[in-house]
């Protein structure tokens, strides 16, 4: 079962299933990888999804965080790659939305250190690194069914890379890791994908409404926008649940498209938020 849906899986990226590492969600795969590869320090840029940091911490690894620029840009990470065990990039980026230079990332590979390069909202962008992997042996992509497929709660995740790195990371894995009904629903989804081709050009169309609306609102390429209003208590109030931020995106929400309804809400009540 799990082998048919590695097998689709290739297909769709037009890879070879011996470069398909299927998980139960990419969050098993950061933890993997970690335990996997050798050299200390874990470096990650923050503001950034925070299950690196969690993981690296239950690692025990020391942590070097050279934080995203103003525009949410990545730095030198390279400079720093001396000795890494891993180096997360996010893109497109959770909270901030928008994805990192191909230059960048390129920059960072070229060091020779491992780099992991989160893709788990990519199918909402305009352009993936995927075909690096082909160049890069340090090079591991992660993906998800969690968010473009809508199946968080399903707990499917993958990793392409070339086909020994899959080998090592399989290798560590927890047998069966994979249950054949999270494995059949991914299978499904991608038998029926022009479902989820849908659902993507809805989310970017309405994610750029949203964004018209608001000069708060930050350029996106994920399902979900960053935006400059401490409206989180505001929203709560209204029956809306939006992301709370913090650390340098205090008094910042990150909110996730919905429906056209819900959008609506949403874009009425920032606008009264806005003009209190
Ligand atoms: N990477 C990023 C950037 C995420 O936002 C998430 C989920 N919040 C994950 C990975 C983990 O996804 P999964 O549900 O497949 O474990």
């Amino acid at each position: 079962m799990a082998d048919s849906l590695r097998e689709k899986i290739a297909h769709t990226l037009q890879v070879e299933k011996e470069n398909i590492v299927l998980s139960s969600g990419a969050d098993e795969l950061i933890s993997c990888v970690l335990k996997l590869l050798e050299g200390e320090t874990v470096i990650i840029s923050s503001p950034t999804f925070g299950m690196y940091r969690v993981f690296a911490a239950l690692e025990g690894l020391p942590l070097l965080d050279v934080p995203l620029d103003k525009n949410f840009r990545l730095q030198k990470v390279e400079n720093f790659a001396e000795n890494v065990r891993a180096i997360f990039v996010c893109s497109p980026n959770n909270p901030t939305g928008n994805i990192q230079e191909r230059e960048k990332i390129i920059h960072i590979l070229d060091t020779g250190a491992p780099v992991i390069l989160d893709e788990a909202y990519i199918e909402f962008a305009k352009e993936s690194c995927i075909d690096l992997v082909w160049e890069y042996d340090n090079l591991v992509i992660l993906r998800t069914f969690s968010k473009a497929c809508g199946l968080a709660g399903v707990r499917v995740g993958y990793a392409v890379a070339q086909k020994e790195v899959c080998t090592y990371v399989k290798r560590i894995q927890c047998p069966f890791n994979l249950n054949i009904l999270s494995a059949k629903a991914a299978e499904i989804m991608l038998d029926h994908y022009e479902v989820v081709e849908q659902n993507i050009e809805f989310v970017i169309k309405e994610r750029g409404r949203i964004k018209r609306e608001f000069r708060q609102a930050f350029p996106s390429e994920a399902n979900f926008l960053l935006i400059d209003a401490n409206a989180y208590e505001f929203f709560l109030r209204k029956g809306i649940v939006v992301k709370q931020l913090g650390g340098s995106l205090k008094g910042m929400i990150r909110v996730t498209v919905g429906r056209k309804e819900e959008n609506d809400q949403f874009i009425s009540a920032l606008k009264e938020f806005l003009e209190e």
